[in-house]
C-alpha cells in the first residue's frame, strides 16, 4: 500500500517557477474522513499545492496519489475531477439566475455518475437528496430564491452544497469564510464540524478564528516557503517556536 490508507498522499513535491520553488519538497497526506486545515503566510505555496491536486500545475518531481491507487501526475484536470476531486474557488461561482433549488439540481444532474438528463423530472431519491443538502447549508426555506439574490455567505453555502451533491471524495475549499460576516462565519464553521468524519476535507484559510472553531478535533497544516512548516492540533502549532517566527516576524 503506496498511500498508507490516506486519501491523499503527497511526497516529495517539488514546484518550479523559472527556478524559484514555489513548493519545495512538500509531503502531507490527508486521511479519510478528515478534516484538515492548511494556514500559512502569503506566498508559502498553498495556492500551487491545491493546482498540483487537481492537476492544473504539474510538478517537477515529487509523488501525488488519490486513493490506493491514482497516481495524479499520470492524471489531467478533468480526469482528477471525475475521479471525485471537488475544489471551491474562493469567489462564489453559483448559477445566479437560477434557483437555489435549480441550482443544486444542476449540480446534481452535471455528476457523471448519475443516469440523467438535463430535463429529466427528478426522482423522490433525488429530491430527497437536494432536501438533505438544503437542510445541511442552512438554505432551507430558501429554495425557490433566485441564487443572485442570495447573501455572499449563503452563495458560499450553496456552492459547497453544489459540491456535497456530487459526492467527491475529496473536497478542497480555498478560503470559505473569505467576505463573510461574523455570524456567517460562525455558521460555515458549524456546517463542516458537521461534515467531520463524513467527508475527506481540506480547507486553506486565513481567519484564524475560523481555523479555531473547525480545528478543535483536527490537525493543522503550517506551510512556509512551500514546505510543511508544523503540523498538529491548533494548540501545538500556535505554541511552535518557527511558527511564530513567521507570523510574527521575530
Ligand atoms: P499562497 O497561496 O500560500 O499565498 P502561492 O502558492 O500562491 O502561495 O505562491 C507560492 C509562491 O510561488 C509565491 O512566491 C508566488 O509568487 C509564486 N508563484 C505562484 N504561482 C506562480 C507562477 N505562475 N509563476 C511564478 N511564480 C509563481
Amino acid at each position: 500500500d503506496t498511500t498508507h490508507g490516506a486519501i491523499l498522499y503527497l511526497e516529495d513535491i517539488v514546484v518550479s517557477f523559472d527556478g524559484f520553488k514555489a513548493i519545495n519538497h512538500l509531503t502531507l497526506d490527508i486521511s479519510v474522513g478528515e478534516l484538515r486545515c492548511i494556514i500559512g503566510p502569503n506566498g508559502a505555496g498553498k495556492t500551487t499545492m491545491m493546482d498540483v491536486i487537481t492537476g492544473k500545475t504539474r510538478p517537477a518531481s515529487g509523488t501525488a496519489f488519490f486513493g490506493q491507487t491514482m497516481d495524479l501526475s499520470k492524471m489531467n484536470e478533468v480526469e482528477i475531477a471525475h475521479a471525485g476531486i471537488g475544489r471551491k474557488f474562493q469567489r462564489p461561482t453559483v448559477f445566479e439566475q437560477h434557483t437555489v433549488f435549480d441550482n443544486l439540481e444542476l449540480a446534481m444532474k452535471m455528476d457523471k455518475r448519475v443516469k440523467t438528463t438535463l430535463f429529466a423530472r427528478l426522482n423522490g431519491e433525488q429530491r430527497d437528496k437536494i432536501a438533505a443538502i438544503l437542510q445541511l447549508i442552512r438554505l432551507q426555506g430558501e429554495e425557490k430564491r433566485l441564487a443572485g439574490l442570495l447573501s455572499h455567505g449563503q452563495k458560499q453555502w450553496l456552492e459547497i452544497g453544489m459540491l456535497l451533491i456530487q459526492e467527491p471524495q475529496l473536497i478542497l475549499l480555498d478560503e470559505p469564510v473569505a467576505g463573510m460576516s461574523d455570524a456567517e462565519t460562525a455558521r460555515t464553521a458549524e456546517l463542516l464540524n458537521e461534515l467531520r468524519g463524513k467527508h475527506s476535507i481540506m480547507v486553506v484559510e486565513h481567519d484564524m478564528g475560523f481555523v479555531t472553531e473547525i480545528a478543535q478535533q483536527g490537525k493543522v497544516t503550517v506551510l512556509h516557503e512551500g514546505a510543511v512548516l508544523a503540523e498538529g492540533t491548533m494548540q501545538q502549532v500556535q505554541a511552535d517556536e518557527r511558527v511564530i517566527e513567521v507570523y510574527l516576524g521575530r
